[in-house]
C-alpha cells in the first residue's frame, strides 16, 4: 500500500564532481526499480546543483541533508528552504542524529523546520532515534515517540502523509550494529501507532516510516519486508552505486 523510499545520505562526503560520477553510476542501476520504490540522492549543499544535473527528468528524486526554518535573513552559512528548492530539491532530511549531537539541534529547531519544509513544498525526511544508554534504560519508546511528538506538532493532518520519517537508532549509525529486524519493527510498530493516535487510521497508514543505521544489501531485504518499514535511510552503503542499487532492489 505504501509505496517504500530509499534515500542515500552522502553526508560530508564527495566534492561535486565525484558526487557526478555516483549519480551517474547510480541512475541506470536504479532506474528499474522506480516504479515500485522512492529513490533519493542526498549530497551535500555544494553537489545539489551537479547532481540535478545528472538526476533531474530521471524520476530519482534529489534531497538536501538540512536547512534554516527562516525564508532568508542573517544566518550565516546557513541555506533556505527556498534555496534547496530552487537548486531541484524536493526531499530534506532533518533532525539526523549527527545534527542533533554536532550542531545542537534541538526538538523545538526540528519542529520549525518540519513546518517550513512542508510550507515550502519540501517532503521533510524527519530522523528520530535513541541512543545505546537510552535502549539500556529501557526508554526507547519514550525518547523515540517524544521526538516524533516534538517534530510534528502543529503539522495539519491533511499535510502528515508528505512527512517520512526515519527512525535511526544512534547505536546503529555508522557503526555496523544494525537493529534485528524484530527491534526495528516494534519501535515502527510504536511509532505507527503514535501517528494513528496523531492524525487518525488514514493518514498514519499512508506515512513512511524508514529504517536507518547500517542497512547493507545483506540485511535490507529483512528489515524492508517488515510491516511497518517502508524503506530505508542509508548512509555508508550509499557511497558506491552497487551497493545502493542493491539495496534500493531489496525494496518491493
Ligand atoms: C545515516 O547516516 O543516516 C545512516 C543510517 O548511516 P549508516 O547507514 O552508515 O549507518
Amino acid at each position: 500500500m505504501r509505496k517504500p523510499i530509499v534515500a542515500g545520505n552522502w553526508k560530508m562526503h564527495k566534492t561535486a564532481e565525484e558526487a557526478v560520477d555516483l549519480a551517474q553510476a547510480i541512475a541506470p542501476l536504479v532506474a528499474p526499480s522506480l516504479t515500485s520504490c522512492d529513490v533519493v540522492l542526498c549530497p551535500t549543499y555544494t553537489s545539489l546543483g551537479a547532481v540535478h544535473g545528472v538526476i533531474g527528468g530521471s524520476g530519482i528524486g534529489l534531497g538536501a541533508q538540512n536547512m534554516h526554518w527562516e525564508g532568508e535573513g542573517a544566518y550565516t552559512g546557513d541555506i533556505s528552504p527556498a534555496m534547496i528548492l530552487t537548486s531541484g530539491c524536493a526531499y530534506v532530511i532533518l533532525g539526523h542524529s549527527e545534527r542533533r549531537q554536532y550542531a545542537l539541534e534541538s526538538d523545538e529547531m526540528i519542529n520549525r523546520k518540519t513546518l517550513a519544509a512542508l510550507a515550502a513544498g519540501l517532503t521533510p525526511i524527519v530522523c528520530i532515534g535513541e541512543q545505546l544508554e537510552q535502549r539500556e534504560a529501557g526508554r526507547v519508546e519514550e525518547i523515540v515517540i517524544g521526538q516524533v511528538r516534538a517534530a510534528l506538532e502543529d503539522v495539519e493532518v491533511d499535510r502528515a502523509p508528505s512527512i517520512v520519517l526515519a527512525y535511526e537508532p544512534v547505536w546503529a549509525i555508522g557503526t555496523g550494529k544494525t537493529a534485528t529486524a524484530g527491534q526495528a519493527e516494534e519501535v515502527h510498530a510504536l511509532i505507527r501507532s503514535f501517528l494513528t493516535e496523531r492524525f487518525g487510521r488514514e493518514a498514519a497508514d499512508a506515512m513512511r516510516i524508514q529504517y536507518g543505521g547500517s542497512v547493507k544489501a545483506e540485511n535490507a531485504e529483512e528489515l524492508f519486508s517488515q510491516e511497518n518499514i517502508d524503506g530505508g535511510l542509508i548512509g555508508g552503503a550509499a557511497l558506491q552505486a552497487d551497493s545502493f542499487a542493491a539495496i534500493v532492489k531489496a525494496a518491493k
